[in-house]
């Protein structure tokens, strides 16, 4: 036996499969607890997003009663530029954090040239563009988060963001409430990524795959182990577990147990032998005259017709 398959038999897989789900549950607790706290602020701000588009529908006094919230809002959160509203022409009459945009008293936006770019520009401010964002709050949600691939796409590849915005200032911008006087409330949200947001959904993804790969490699040496003790190819039966992991389990299972196994020496019998093939233990009832095999509730053997004594039929 190699020093391979000693160490195999000797590996107890109960306790690895218990101490890796540990690890992951610990490992996946610990990485969603980091991602929050590094982005914490873009999940405040999301959140508060949810809240203030959810709250608006629902608002009774008007978007005046609204007001405070959002000056609360934008006051915790960094990554919030200012929520305003605006009148029918374009006048703001709210601000909630006197930003640069609600200095000239109004925003005008129009598309940007090009036609078919997502980009807004306020003429009062040429030097600052708005990706307006559609579909509801996951887009937005998605957005604040800055790890959405698309918008991450979309703002290093876009060929018109290359050539006219990419050393411009591009905020967030989501209309999340109107009024049919034309009033209209925007929600303005910086697009910087998070502070080593990047490396940090990069370490959580490596921290998963490593113990995804610890997984799959320990069912492909438990599949080995197994078909060791049971005296199979083991070589074969443990490279099929590792190429098709849950598959190649699953049919190793159902091999076994579709056949006879020793009880002596563990080897799995094929055929109706009465005897082990490996090491010569009896594998169950056999006839006291003719040696071969019957089954404990005959009462005559099929092969002889010897009597059988249910009492001493193990003797
Ligand atoms: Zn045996
Ligand atoms: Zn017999």
């Amino acid at each position: 036996m190699s020093r391979f398959d000693a160490a195999m038999e000797k590996f107890n897989f109960r306790k690895a499969v218990v101490v890796c789900l540990i690890v992951s549950v610990l490992a996946g607790t610990g990485s969603a607890g980091f991602l929050a706290h590094t982005f914490r602020d873009r999940l405040a701000l999301a959140d508060g997003y949810r809240r203030v588009s959810k709250d608006v529908g629902a608002a009774e006094g008007g978007l005046e009663s609204m007001e405070p919230g959002w000056k609360r809002l934008a006051a915790s959160s960094p990554d919030l530029v200012d929520i305003l509203v605006l009148d029918g022409e374009n006048r703001v009459v709210f601000s909630a954090k006197h930003s640069d945009l609600s200095q000239s008293g109004s925003l005008n936006l129009s598309e940007d040239r090009g036609g078919q770019n997502r980009y807004l520009t306020a003429g009062e401010n040429p030097d600052v563009h708005f990706r307006l964002t559609e579909g509801g709050g996951l887009q937005v949600f998605r957005q604040l988060l800055g790890v959405d691939e698309e918008t991450g796409r979309e703002n290093r590849d876009h060929y018109f963001y290359e050539k006219n915005y990419s050393r411009q200032k591009i905020y967030l911008l989501s209309c999340f409430a109107g009024g049919p006087d034309g009033t209209k409330v925007y929600f303005i949200g910086d697009l910087r990524p998070a502070a080593g947001g990047r490396l940090s959904v990069k370490a959580a993804a490596a921290l998963a795959v490593l113990l995804f790969m610890v997984y799959w490699v320990l069912l492909a040496l438990w599949v080995y182990a197994r078909a060791l003790r049971a005296k199979m190819n083991a070589p074969v039966w443990g490279i099929a577990a590792l190429f098709t992991n849950l598959a190649g389990w699953f049919v190793f299972l159902l091999y076994r147990q579709s056949r006879r196994t020793c009880c002596r020496c563990g080897a799995l019998q094929s055929g109706d032998g009465a005897y082990c093939t490996y090491c010569g233990a009896r594998l169950g009832a056999v006839c006291p005259r003719c040696h071969r095999p019957v089954n404990g509730w005959d009462r005559y053997c099929g092969h002889c017709g010897c009597a059988l004594n249910r009492g001493k039929k193990d003797e």
